[in-house]
This record gives structure tokens, C-alpha cells and sequence, in this order.
């Protein structure tokens, strides 16, 4: 499988798992984590999770789908922005751990940016690596100038920007993918296919008929033939799980990488960092 490295060498699958909106029905919960099992046997080991996500109620989902495969799964959890400060990360960060059901977390992120100074979220990331509660450290949401202050205030060891990224919104291309790309730091895609709304997309659907791909597949596709991106779907079903694991499989030509161009034209200027 296509796999991504982070600036400290840490290698992960390009294809992810993400798991917003999991755990907001019990109904739906079997489901789920059985979609996110068939995931990791698939090989899709990088699952995305945060403590805001069914307020916890998500971790806790994700700490019943790994379990007794810990050590197979690269995880990745957010904080919320209040959260975010020498005094109050290592509780929230505590608190995750005790929901994931773990002693540490892969990848911990600042969600988004908030009244928190980037220097105090960075020293409080770096202790809770000192401590082993995390392996490392990233950040989510964060535009070029949020960047440029997060390296100046110390954070030179973040290991990704999250960000919103896919066919319909192709404006970190212009400039904030190039500039973490100088730094090697990958992103990780979210909201890869739209939440769902490039699935009925009809010049997707369309191309996608031709290439007896899916559109889903298709969004997927192009997503994991950029550098440096790693897509997080999330899949509340098996089928869609196999499905998008089988976008790793999709090669796309030149002739399709036009086609996708002149659907999804590419930014010809910059455009502040959307965020859903
Ligand atoms: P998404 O992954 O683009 O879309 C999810 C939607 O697409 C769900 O409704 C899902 O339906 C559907 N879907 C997935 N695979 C499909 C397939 N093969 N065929 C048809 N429909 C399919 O949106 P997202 O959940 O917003 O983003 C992905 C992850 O990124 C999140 O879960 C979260 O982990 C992360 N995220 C982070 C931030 C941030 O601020 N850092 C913000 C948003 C999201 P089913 O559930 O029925 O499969």
C-alpha cells in the first residue's frame, strides 16, 4: 500500500479512517465498528478521531473497534482549542487515552486555532511527549500565517496540518500545500468526498462510469496520486469501506487528471483556508 511519512520518518498508510459523526446513534453502532475493523484488516490502520466527535462517545467507539489490535493502529485524536494550554491539555489528553481504551496516542492535534498562544499548546504537546502519553504532535485548521507563528513560537517538531481538502475545494493547492511540502510535512485530507456530496456529483459520476469507478473512488483517487496527502474517509458501512479502500487501486492518467481540472478547476490565486 501507498504509504506517507511524517518529517520524523514515521511512515503510515495514505488512506485513513475518519470518525466524525460516528457514535451519534446507537443504532448504528455495530455498524460502525464493524466498518471500522474491516478497515484495519484492509490495511487502513490511520483512524482520525477527537474528543469533540458524540462528545467522546466517538473515542470510546474507536477504543472498542481496536481493541486487542492497539499496536496495529497509527491514532490520531484532536483537542479542542480551549483545551490546548499547558494546564488543561494533559487532562483532556488523559481523558482521550481513557476513552481510546490506551496508554498513548500516535498523533495528537491541536483542533483548530483558538485564544490559546501557539507557544503554550507547543510546550504543552512537547511535555505530554516527553511523558509518552503521545509519539507526536500536529495541528488542524491552521492557514500560513497561524504556520509561520507556530514555527516561531518553537513548534518546528508539528508533524501535519489537517486541513479541509478535496475536489471542490482545492485552494490550500495554491499556497499552504506548497508551503508545508518545503517543510515535509504531509496533510491529512478531511472531508475527503464532500461529506458524501461528491458521491452524486454528475460530471464525477460521469467520468467516474467511464473509469467503472465509483465517484467516491474517483475523489479518492485523486486525492492519493497528489504528494503528501493522506485521506481520511469516513465510511459508516463495510461496503463503503471496501469501496474506498479499493481507490488505492485506481490509477489515474493524464488524460483523467485534465478531465478532473476542468470539472474542479484548479486556484488560480490564493483563498483563505476553509474549514468545516
Ligand atoms: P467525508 O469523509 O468526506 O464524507 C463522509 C460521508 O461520505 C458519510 O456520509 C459517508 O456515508 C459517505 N461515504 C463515505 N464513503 C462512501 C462511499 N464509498 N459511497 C458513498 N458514500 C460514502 O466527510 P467527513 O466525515 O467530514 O470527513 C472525514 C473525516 O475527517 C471525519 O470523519 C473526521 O475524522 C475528519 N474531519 C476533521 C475535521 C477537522 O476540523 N479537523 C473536520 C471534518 C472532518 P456512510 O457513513 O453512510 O458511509
Amino acid at each position: 500500500m501507498k504509504t506517507i511519512r511524517f518529517p520524523d520518518g514515521t511512515t503510515v498508510p495514505a488512506l485513513g479512517q475518519g470518525t466524525w459523526m460516528m457514535a451519534e446513534d446507537d443504532g448504528r453502532r455495530s455498524q460502525e465498528i464493524a466498518s471500522l475493523r474491516e478497515g484495519l484488516s484492509l490495511g487502513l490502520t490511520l483512524i482520525d478521531t477527537a474528543e469533540m466527535y458524540a462528545d467522546g462517545e466517538s473515542e470510546r467507539l474507536v477504543g472498542e473497534a481496536i481493541a486487542g489490535a492497539r499496536d496495529d493502529v497509527f491514532l490520531v485524536s484532536k483537542a479542542y482549542p480551549q483545551n490546548a494550554s499547558r494546564d488543561r491539555l494533559p487532562r483532556a489528553c488523559e481523558a482521550s487515552l481513557e476513552r481510546l481504551g490506551t496508554d498513548r496516542l500516535d498523533l495528537y492535534l491541536l483542533h483548530w486555532r483558538g485564544n490559546v498562544p501557539l507557544a503554550d499548546t507547543v510546550e504543552a504537546m512537547e511535555r505530554l511527549v516527553a511523558a509518552g502519553k503521545i509519539l507526536r504532535w500536529g495541528v488542524s485548521n491552521l492557514d500560513i500565517a497561524d504556520m509561520e507563528e507556530l514555527i516561531a513560537s518553537g513548534g518546528d517538531s508539528c508533524q501535519t496540518d489537517q486541513i479541509l481538502y478535496n475536489l471542490t475545494r482545492r485552494g490550500p493547492e495554491y499556497d499552504l500545500i506548497p508551503w508545508l511540502a518545503r517543510r515535509r510535512m504531509p496533510i491529512m485530507a478531511y472531508s475527503p468526498v464532500e461529506q458524501g456530496r461528491l458521491v452524486s456529483h454528475p460530471g464525477l459520476a460521469e467520468l467516474a462510469a467511464k473509469r467503472n469507478a465509483t465517484p467516491t473512488q474517483l475523489a479518492l483517487a485523486w486525492l492519493l496520486s497528489r504528494e503528501g496527502v493522506i485521506p481520511i474517509p469516513k465510511a459508516g458501512s463495510v461496503d463503503h469501506v471496501r469501496e474506498n479502500r479499493a481507490a488505492l487501486d485506481v490509477d489515474l492518467s493524464d488524460a483523467d487528471l485534465k478531465q478532473l481540472d476542468s470539472l474542479f478547476a484548479p486556484p488560480r490565486t490564493s483563498e483563505p483556508l476553509a474549514m468545516l
